[in-house]
C-alpha cells in the first residue's frame, strides 16, 4: 500500500556503528523507509541495508510466544510460566553453586536500556560479572587500547573530522561496505577537495581501496610493525609535537622509538610485505600533514595483538599531538549499532557501569550504593570465549543468551555447540525462534525487534540516538529489559520496577552524573544534561553526543584541552612489541583465513536474509582465493571447495575477486547452519584471543582448501 496509516517516526538504523537516522512511515503492509535529513550522523543518507529495512519487517520466522523444551520438544508456554522457570532455575543454581555458576551473553544489538538492566541484574543483584557480549568479538581491543592510552574508553572525534581532515588513513576497515554512509561522506569530501589524501591499509584490495590514493597491502598481523615504524619515522624527521608530548603525555621512551628494527624502513617494509617506496610515501605524507584521521576497525581489533595494534596507532597521534582538534585523531569505527551504548553501561565482563572500574573498590561501592544493591561483583567475569569454555567444563551451569547467535558467530563455533548441549539451562531471548542457538534453548523468550522496541543506541562518534517503535508488538513479544526485570522481581530483587525505557535511561544518566559529584570519581562519560527527562522529553530526545554536561548540548570532540582521564590528566604512550598471529600457516594448513562482512548482509542474516534484494548481491557463501592458490589446491572458480582448519570445516564456492593476496583466503561471516550444508565459518576460526582484550583472532586462521 502507498497510503500511510500513521505519521512518520524518526528512529535509528539497527545495523552498523554509523547509526544513521531513519524516517519510518507505517503503511498498511509494512513501512516506508527513508533517510532522516535531520540526523547528525547521516544527514538523510542510508545505505542499501538501511534502505531495505522495510523488507525485513514481516513476521515469518518470528518467535511470537514463550516456549519451554520438554522431552526434546518445544511447547508453548505463557510468560508467567517461562519467567517463573528462568527465575527458579537461576535461583536454585546460584543457591547450590554460587553466583558465578550463572551467566548472560548479550549483544551490541540490544538497546542501552536493555543492556543497563542486564548489567545491573548480573553485577549488582546476582553478584557475578559473568555477563559478556558479542561486542567482545568486535571492538573490545579498541576499548582496551583507549583505556590504556586515555584512561577511559573514549573515541576522541566525530564524523565531521573525516570531512575536515587533509588525510584519512583507513586501517583494517572496508569502510565502503561496513560503514557505507560514512564512506559516502568521505567520497563526497574527496570529490569536493581532491587534495584530500586517502590511504587504505588492508591485506585485501577491497572496495574501499578504489577511492584510496595509496593502498598498502600489509601482511596480515603486521600492523604493529607498520605503526611502530611510523612512530619512529615521525620522531626522527621532526614531526613530534614536543610541547604537547611534554605537557600532556607520559611514557614516551627511546626504546619505543627504536624497538625491533622499526627505525629501518626496509626492515619494516619487508616484515609487512609492502613496497618500501610506498611505505616511505605513506610515512612522508603522514609526517607532512597536520590534519590526519586514522580510522580503524575489525582488521585491527580482531587479532591476538589487537590491543597493541590500537595503541600503536594512538601512539602516532599522541606523538604529533593530533588529537582533540577538528580534522584529526584516532577513530575506532565500531561494528554494531550499540556497541558504544553497551560500553557506557558496563556491558562487558571486565567493566562496571558508567565507565567505572570493576577492579577499584571505591568504584564498586559507588555503584552498589547507587543501585542500593545487596551485593556487587568483585572481580571480572568470563569473557566470551572463556565463558563458553566454562559452560562446556560445567562450571557455568546456566546461561541467558540475548539477541545474538553464538553458535554461528563465535570462533571454534562447534565448541559452542558442545557447551550449550551440556548446559543445564539455556535461555534464549530473540526475535527468531529458528536460529542455530535457539535450537539449544530450554526456554525461549520472544523479544521485540527493530521498529517495535523503544530506547537509545550510541554510535561510533558517541552520538546517543533514539530507536522508536512504529509497529505494534507482535504476538506476545516483550522488550528484553522487561523480561530481565520480571525475572529479577521473581527472584525477589528490588529496584526493577521501571514504568518504561525512559525511567531506565534516567537512572543511567543519574549514575553517570552522581558518581562524579558524590563519589568524586571524575570521568568524561557524563550525562548530567540528560538527567530528569520524563517520558515526553525522552520521546522527543534529539541525537546528542556525550558528554552532555548542561542543557541538551553535546560534545563533538574530547581532549581539546589536553586533559585525559588517567590520574594526573596525561595520556600514556604504550610500548607495543610486535608479535605474529598465534598460529602460523604452513604444512597441512598453508593459507591464512580472514573472515569479514559483505556489503549487503548483517551478522548471521536472521534479518537481512529476509530481503531478496539484499540476497542478490551475494547469494551464497564463497571463499575468495588468489588464482595461484586455487591452482595449487586443485579447485576452480565457481566450484565448491572445503575450507578446513584444526577446529572445523565449511563448504563454499570458490571465487576470485582479484583483491586477495597469495597465501590468503577470505570467507564472509554471515551464513549460518540453517542452510542445506552447514555454512558457519565460525566453526573454522581459531579461538585464540588477545591477552588484554579477550577479542578473538578472526583475521588469521591457518586453513587448507580442497575440492568438495
Ligand atoms: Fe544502517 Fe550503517 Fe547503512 Fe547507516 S550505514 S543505513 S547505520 S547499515
Amino acid at each position: 500500500s502507498i497510503i500511510p496509516i500513521a505519521a512518520a517516526v524518526r528512529t535509528t538504523c539497527p545495523y552498523c556503528g554509523v547509526g544513521c537516522g531513519v524516517k519510518a512511515t507505517p503503511m498498511a503492509d509494512g513501512a516506508l523507509i527513508e533517510g532522516d535529513p535531520d540526523h547528525m550522523a547521516s544527514r538523510g543518507r542510508l545505505c542499501v541495508k538501511g534502505s531495505a529495512l522495510g523488507e525485513t519487517l514481516g513476521l515469518d520466522g518470528r518467535l511470537l510466544r514463550p516456549a519451554i523444551r520438554e522431552g526434546g520438544h518445544l511447547r508453548d508456554a505463557g510468560w508467567d510460566e517461562a519467567i517463573g522457570t528462568v527465575a527458579s532455575r537461576f535461583a536454585a543454581i546460584i543457591a547450590e553453586h554460587g553466583p558465578d555458576a550463572v551467566a548472560m551473553y548479550v549483544s551490541g544489538q540490544l538497546l542501552t536500556e536493555d543492556y543497563y538492566v542486564a548489567n545491573k541484574f548480573m553485577k549488582g543483584y546476582v553478584g557475578s560479572a559473568n555477563i559478556d557480549t558479542n561486542s567482545r568479538l568486535c571492538m573490545s581491543s579498541s576499548v582496551a587500547g583507549h583505556k590504556r592510552a586515555f584512561g577511559e574508553d573514549l573515541v576522541p572525534g566525530c564524523y565531521e573530522d573525516f570531512e575536515l581532515a587533509d588525510m584519512i588513513v583507513l586501517v583494517g576497515s572496508n569502510t565502503a561496505w561496513c560503514h557505507p554512509t560514512l564512506f559516502q561522506r568521505i567520497t563526497r569530501a574527496k570529490e569536493l577537495r581532491p587534495s584530500l589524501r586517502i590511504v587504505a591499509i588492508d591485506p585485501r584490495r577491497t572496495a574501499t581501496c578504489e577511492l584510496a590514493d595509496l593502498h598498502l597491502p600489509v601482511k596480515a598481523g603486521t600492523d604493529v610493525w607498520l605503526f611502530n615504524g611510523l612512530l619512529s619515522y615521525l620522531a626522527r624527521h621532526g614531526a613530534a609535537n614536543e610541547a604537547f608530548v611534554a605537557a600532556h603525555t607520559a611514557g614516551l621512551d627511546a626504546a619505543l622509538l627504536e624497538a625491533d628494527g622499526c627505525a629501518d624502513i626496509d626492515v619494516v617494509a619487508r616484515t609487512c610485505g609492502i613496497d618500501p617506496r610506498k611505505l616511505l610515501e605513506f610515512y612522508e605524507a603522514f609526517a607532512a600533514t597536520g590534519k590526519v584521521v586514522t580510522a580503524f576497525s575489525q582488521g585491527v581489533n580482531q587479532s591476538s595483538a589487537g590491543t597493541d595494534k590500537v595503541n600503536s596507532i594512538i601512539n602516532c597521534h599522541l606523538l604529533t599531538g593530533r588529537i582533540g582538534q577538528p580534522g584529526m585523531g584516532p577513530f575506532s569505527l565500531t561494528g554494531q549499532p550499540n556497541a558504544m551504548g553497551g560500553r557506557e553501561v558496563g556491558g562487558l565482563a571486565n567493566m562496571l557501569a558508567a565507565h567505572l572500574e570493576l577492579d577499584q573498590p571505591a568504584h564498586r561501592e559507588a555503584v552498589r550504593g547507587f543501585w542500593d544493591a545487596p551485593r556487587i561483583a568483585d572481580k571480572p567475569g568470563l569473557k566470551a570465549v572463556d565463558l563458553f569454555r566454562a559452560i562446556e567444563a560445567g562450571t557455568v551451569k546456566a546461561v541467558w543468551i540475548m539477541a545474538t547467535n553464538p553458535v554461528v558467530s563465535l570462533p571454534d563455533a562447534d565448541q559452542v555447540k558442545r557447551a550449550l548441549a551440556r548446559c543445564e539451562l539455556v535461555v534464549v531471548s530473540d526475535v527468531s525462534g529458528a536460529t542455530d542457538t535457539a535450537a539449544f534453548g530450554h526456554v525461549l523468550l520472544p523479544a521485540l525487534g527493530w521498529g517495535e522496541k523503544d530506547g537509545t543506541v550510541t554510535n561510533s562518534e558517541r552520538c546517543i540516538s533514539r530507536q522508536r517503535g512504529f509497529l505494534p508488538s507482535p504476538g506476545e513479544a516483550r522488550a528484553d529489559w522487561e523480561a530481565i526485570c520480571q525475572v529479577a522481581q521473581r527472584m525477589g530483587f528490588q529496584g526493577f520496577d521501571y514504568e518504561g525505557a525512559h525511567e531506565i535511561f534516567d537512572e543511567h544518566a543519574r549514575l553517570s552524573a552522581w558518581k562524579s559529584s558524590e563519589a568524586e570519581l571524575a570521568r568524561a562519560f557524563r550525562l548530567d544534561g540528560l538527567v530528569g527527562m520524563g517520558r515526553e522529553a525522552y520521546d522527543a530526545l534529539e541525537p546528542v553526543q556525550w558528554p552532555v554536561l548542561r542543557g541538551r548540548e553535546g560534545t563533538p570532540r574530547l581532549f581539546g584541552d589536553g586533559r585525559f582521564s588517567h590520574p594526573g590528566g596525561k595520556a600514556r604512550f604504550v610500548t607495543t612489541a610486535p608479535r605474529a598471529p598465534v598460529h602460523k600457516t604452513g604444512g597441512e594448513f598453508p593459507l591464512a583465513l580472514n573472515t569479514g562482512r559483505l556489503r549487503d548482509q548483517w551478522h548471521t542474516m536472521t534479518r537481512t536474509g529476509k530481503s531478496p534484494r539484499l540476497a542478490g548481491h551475494s547469494p551464497e557463501p564463497f571463499v575468495d582465493l588468489h588464482p595461484h592458490d586455487a591452482l595449487l589446491a586443485g579447485v576452480k572458480e565457481g566450484e565448491l571447495a572445503r575450507v578446513s582448519s584444526r577446529w572445523g570445516a565449511v563448504v563454499a564456492r570458490v571465487a576470485h575477486s582479484g583483491g586477495i593476496a597469495r597465501g590468503a583466503a577470505f570467507v564472509p561471516i554471515h551464513w549460518n547452519g540453517q542452510t542445506a550444508s552447514d555454512a558457519r565459518v565460525g566453526a573454522v576460526v581459531n579461538p585464540e584471543v588477545d591477552p588484554v582484550s579477550g577479542e578473538p583472532e578472526f583475521k588469521h586462521t591457518p586453513v587448507r582448501v580442497e575440492p568438495f
